[in-house]
């Protein structure tokens, strides 16, 4: 039996249940346990939540944001209030450690008050462009927005669109990952406890259907989404055909180029932690390193600190058994082609967690560019190590890569930290750190196959997305003789 009831769709303030009698197993990648039926959602239940939507938009949209921002403030408390059990869920569901997931909840509260801190950045602007010729521009909100979400992140990827998107006046469907539904069930109550009206936030549950169905809705004004790269260009192709405004983030294959001259603990600890952290399900994962030049004296290091990393205890799992055996593929199919498997994550069991679905740390050594490990987004914990003579051969692998979400380098040498950054194609560049997420107010956001679409998904970037902007002209001629003051 299912540890929590079935997962129903949240419309207009209140949970239902599908249209459809179809349903997905949500099952905890900790222990195989399971979770949750989900129901599966229809298109005409995805029309009950745009009409709900839209019904709650002129109100809402006309609440000034300083009024709109409340319901974040008091959301953000909730947070705080409810972290364990949110960290918790999000551990079941997805399979990461409590640590980690608690470090997700913390990532969502910093979103949250980067939304409460809206008011202070969408002024608008106005200048007397001509003698008594006014130009103004507002920031107005955009409509019934949707997001849809991957699995890797059930709370902090949702939690990238709804407090922004909402505090600018939109109304939203989100659409979670049907493999970790359960916290973004929860995120709903938050919100309504926190006292955002009925509609503004609704939930459909769904796979294919339903996402396509939100790419054709003609209600919907604009589409976010985060997932691979290869159902973002579906979506991005579908949903800007339909004339809807898109921003489609994709997978990563994010490289670190490690240098002789770099600190060589803080550096394994970096690259180990980056390799790992959340196992290796993150897009902003490292998952092949450059050692340019002589680094075997830290790739010793690394290989040292990835066997401090224990399955079960401070490595959670992957997210299915597909996932699992696909990773373990990837580490045959290299070490069949010449690569030299220094850890090897292969074959793991966590004891008394036997159908928990775990890969173990692996570091992968002497891959060449054109093996698959090189080039594919393997989403484990999971490291491959490509030599190279020089910096300018490193930044071409890196170059030649099509993703570009992530890009860091370790050295000591500033003015060569400097030249990296000019010259690696990618969104998001670290020196010296592993896992270079900008934080609020800094947007977040890849290049080249990482993300289709302008602009960011976090952010002040974010406002442009979330917001049309209004330009008004004016021009007012006092009435000769008239005085109001008298
Ligand atoms: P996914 O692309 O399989 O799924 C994402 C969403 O799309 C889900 O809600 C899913 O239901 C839906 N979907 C799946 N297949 C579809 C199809 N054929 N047509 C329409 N919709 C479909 O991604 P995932 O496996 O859930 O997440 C992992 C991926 O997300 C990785 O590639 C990772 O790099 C990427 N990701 C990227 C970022 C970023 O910021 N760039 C952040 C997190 C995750």
């Amino acid at each position: 039996m299912a540890k929590y009831p079935s997962t129903q769709n949240f419309i207009n303030g209140k949970f239902v249940d599908a249209s459809t009698k179809k349903s997905l197993k949500v099952i905890s990648p900790l222990d195989g346990n399971l979770l949750s039926e989900l129901q599966l959602s229809s298109r005409k239940d995805l029309d009950v939540a745009v009409a709900a939507a839209k019904a709650a938009f002129p109100s809402w949209s006309k609440t000034p944001i300083k009024e709109r921002v409340q319901v974040f403030f008091r959301y953000k408390t909730l947070l705080e209030k409810h972290i364990k059990e949110l960290a918790e869920l999000c551990s079941e569901e997805n399979g990461k450690t409590y640590s980690e997931s608690a470090a997700e909840i913390e990532k969502c509260i910093e979103l949250t008050e980067f939304a409460t801190s809206l008011p202070q950045l969408i002024t608008g602007e106005v200048l007397e462009v001509s003698r008594g010729v006014e130009c103004r521009t507002e920031h107005v909100p955009i409509g019934v927005v949707a997001s849809i979400v991957p699995f890797n992140f059930p709370s902090m990827v949702p939690n990238w669109t709804i407090p922004n998107a909402l505090a600018l006046g939109n109304c939203m469907i989100l659409k979670p990952s049907e493999k970790v539904p359960l916290s973004c069930a929860k995120i709903a109550l938050l919100l309504q406890e926190a006292g955002l009206p009925d509609g503004v936030f609704n939930v459909v549950n769904g796979d294919v259907e339903i996402v396509e169905a939100i790419c054709d809705h003609p209600d919907i004004e604009a589409v976010s989404f985060v997932g691979s790269t290869k159902v973002a260009k579906i979506v991005y192709q579908r949903a800007t055909s339909n004339y809807k405004r898109c921003l489609a983030l994709g997978g990563a294959k994010n490289h670190l180029l490690v240098l002789p001259d770099a600190i060589p603990t803080m550096t394994a600890m970096n690259v180990a932690a980056s390799m790992s952290g959340c196992a290796g399900q993150r897009c902003m994962a490292a998952s092949a390193m450059i050692g340019v030049g002589e680094v075997d004296h830290i790739i010793e290091k690394i290989c040292d600190e990835a066997r401090k990393i224990v399955p079960g205890e401070n490595l959670g799992a992957v997210i299915n058994k597909e996932s699992q055996e696909r990773i373990e593929k990837y580490i045959t199919e290299a070490e069949s082609q010449g690569a030299k498997i220094l850890v090897d994550g292969r074959n793991t069991k966590v004891a008394g967690k036997e159908n928990g679905t775990y890969v173990g740390p692996t570091v992968i050594d002497y891959v060449t560019p054109e093996m698959s490990v090189a080039k594919e987004e393997i989403f484990g914990p999971v490291i491959s190590i490509i030599r190279t003579k020089t910096v300018d051969e490193a930044l071409a692998i890196e170059n030649n890569n099509p993703y570009g979400n992530a890009a860091s380098v370790f050295t000591q040498n500033g003015g060569m930290a400097r030249y990296i950054i000019d010259k690696a194609s990618a969104g998001m560049i670290g020196v010296n750190v592993g896992v270079p997420v900008p934080r609020e107010p800094f947007s977040f956001g890849g290049w080249n196959e990482s993300k289709f679409g302008v602009g960011d998904i976090t952010g002040k970037s974010s406002i442009e997305f979330w917001t049309k902007l209004k330009k008004s002209t004016t021009k007012w001629n006092a009435e000769a003789g008239v005085n109001w003051m008298s």
